[in-house]
């Protein structure tokens, strides 16, 4: 079989004529080199966005069916112009849409799904020596109506042709040389990455990272296929996504959401179901929500906080509203102008003191941090929006990111597949869609003791203090901290917030006499114990970016009966704390509800 390369070019890749041009040569040169090319194409320049406040000058909201169609229409003029390009540089090419390839994909328009794409036309045009110009960032529904992916949705096409096709490796061709560990926009500083694992990249990428489409990283790790993200004006080596085994350092790269919005519910009843309840509304308006936070509840009194993108912040509290007004006495409060700041590292488990690292560079920048979560291989601040570029560069320069690192993710293609990695791989198997949710397992940690410490002061450096003396141990050997793992800071009222964490049963006590000190200093905060806790984890792919995931979870907890105490989130990890006489129930539930044997 003829190897297969597909090559994506983003908006700038595609600006003008000679910018098509140069990438019509590349596409040449791979032909030339005996592959067959797959081009998949932007709309060129800022066209995507010029349609959009198009429509926005009709005084309606404009419907999603006519948005879709009228988008799409920015990638058929590249694929045609760059079919030309390829003409003239004398090669054959032939331009199809997502439509004419047989990219068939659910019926949300804006967001659509990727159910199935068929190969055989591409085959054959590949077959006959042409180069096929795909238009990225659509498909077409069951009902023949055009739908796009998403904004960024090309990634996505071209990962799911290099998917279908097998190819060798996905090449996408952007304005910037690779991934580098944090936007160079941002922190000039920044440093490209000469390779990096899909669990790392998936989760910067859905924590704000705009180099790739996260559901491009989801779609890659699934089905195994190499990227490789690289300048579409020089010749430079870019960034490889792949597997990759343990990175050189604790923290890879930073990500940053500038738009974040806050939406905190009060004031609930601490009852199974509750959780279930607020999630479905979401679900049904298709809101994601991303950081979601959710400490112990005081005098049967719960509260949970989530953040949202801006731009769907008036769906989000419309979902809210009519969510509390179901559930007597709760009110809705919401913070704007946010910024959510995370830090990303697969290396992170082993290095404890990550997250009171970055909460000790906010502190001595006087930046106070609103909400915390954190999943194995991430930690993510929410701060005021201000401060974010600010805030960025700190931590950057904290975790050595500027400076060259021994070697990016080492090599591991020879490796065999981890456990997780082949449950994954089984699942996909048995997909229905392309892009259906893979939990992969449903995993219960029976030995884990939450601590909240309650009252603390809402100023920077309560959590430095704390995760310093916790993580770091004792001043006299700080060698010997406790294991903490989920981080959970929700905010504040009336000047004082609450801080919960897990740590390994048997270190308890230990934690809790670490946790005391910083308490007596700051004047206030009792540390509480519940010695047995379990924690319960949905581990897959895209779990955040499904938002059909927490909403099955929490439905099933709730029929089960089982109240959640503590929740954390990342792409590939849901996790949830609850009273550990009702780990084994959960966890039954929840396999249930994902069919899990
Ligand atoms: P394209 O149109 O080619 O798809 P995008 O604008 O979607 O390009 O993505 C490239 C941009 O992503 C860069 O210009 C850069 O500002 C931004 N970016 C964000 N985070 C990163 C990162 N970690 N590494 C590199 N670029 C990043
Ligand atoms: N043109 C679309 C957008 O601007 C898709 C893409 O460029 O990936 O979002
Ligand atoms: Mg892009």
């Amino acid at each position: 079989m003829p190897r297969i390369i597909v090559q994506k070019f983003g908006g700038t890749s595609v600006g003008d004529t000679s910018r098509i041009r140069r990438a019509a040569a590349r596409a040449v040169a791979a032909q030339q080199e005996g592959a067959q090319v797959v081009m998949v194409v932007s709309a060129r320049g800022k066209k995507t966005d010029e349609l959009v406040s198009l429509a926005g000058e009709f005084d309606i909201e404009p419907p999603a069916r006519e948005m879709d169609m009228l988008l799409a229409t920015g990638e058929q003029e590249s694929v045609a112009l760059m079919a030309m390009a390829l003409r003239e540089a004398g090669a054959e090419a032939v331009s199809l849409t997502g439509g004419q390839i047989g990219i068939s994909t659910d019926d949300t328009y804006g967001k659509a799904r990727i159910r199935a794409i068929k190969t055989d036309r591409l085959r054959e045009h590949l077959d006959a020596g042409r180069i096929v110009v795909a238009a990225g960032f659509q498909g077409v529904s069951d009902s023949g109506d055009i739908t796009t992916l998403g904004r960024g949705g090309s990634d996505l096409t071209a990962a799911a042709l290099a998917a279908v096709l097998g190819a060798e490796r996905c090449e996408i061709y952007t304005d910037v040389p690779g991934v580098f560990t944090v936007d160079p926009r941002i922190e000039p500083a920044a440093r490209k990455l000469s390779r990096i694992g899909y669990d790392e990249m998936l989760e910067l990428a859905s924590l704000g990272a705009g180099v790739m489409h996260s559901r491009s990283i989801e779609f890659a790790g699934k089905y195994g296929v190499p990227i490789e993200v690289r300048s579409s004006l020089s010749d430079e080596p870019g960034t490889l996504i792949a597997r990759a085994g343990a990175p050189a350092r604790p923290v890879t790269g930073l990500a940053l959401v500038r738009d974040a919005a806050r939406v905190t519910l009060a004031g609930l009843p601490d009852r199974p179901g509750v959780m279930a309840e607020i999630f479905r509304r979401m679900a049904d308006r298709a809101i994601p929500l991303d950081m979601v936070v959710q400490d112990l509840s005081v005098q049967g009194i719960a509260e949970v906080s989530f953040t949202v993108p801006q731009e769907d912040l008036a769906g989000a509290l419309a979902a809210a509203k009519a969510a509390v007004d179901a559930l007597d006495g709760a009110e809705v409060t919401v913070g704007t102008d946010l910024a959510k700041i995370s830090a990303v590292g697969a290396g992170m488990p082993d290095r404890p003191g990550v997250a009171a690292k970055m909460f000790r560079t906010l502190a001595d920048i006087g930046c106070n941090v609103e909400l915390v979560t954190t999943s194995e291989i991430k930690v993510s601040c929410l701060i005021a929006r201000d401060r974010a570029n600010e805030a960025i560069r700190a931590v950057h320069a904290a975790f050595e990111l500027d400076q060259a690192a021994d070697a990016d993710a080492a090599h591991r293609d020879d490796h065999p597949l981890s456990p997780q990695e082949q449950r994954v791989r089984t699942v996909v198997e048995g997909l229905q869609g392309m892009e259906d949710i893979v939990v992969a397992d449903v995993s219960l940690d029976a030995h884990q003791a939450r601590l909240s410490v309650r009252p603390v002061p809402d100023r920077p450096g309560v959590l430095a203090d704390l995760f310093e003396a916790v993580a770091g141990g004792p001043e006299d050997d700080p060698s010997t901290g406790a294991t903490v793992d989920m981080i959970v800071q929700n905010v504040s009222h009336a000047g004082h917030a609450a801080i919960s964490f897990t740590v390994p049963e048997s270190e308890a006590n230990y934690a809790a006499e670490l946790a005391a000190a910083p308490a007596v200093r700051w004047g206030e905060g009792a540390v509480q114990i519940d010695p047995h806790v379990a924690k319960l984890s949905v581990t897959g792919v895209g779990l955040r970016s499904h938002t059909g995931v927490g909403l099955k979870l929490f439905a099933a907890l709730a029929e089960a009966k089982v109240n959640v105490q503590l929740i954390g989130t990342s792409e590939m990890r849901v996790s949830v704390v609850v009273a550990a006489n009702e780990g084994e129930r959960a966890v039954e539930a929840v396999r249930g509800a994902f069919g899990i044997g």
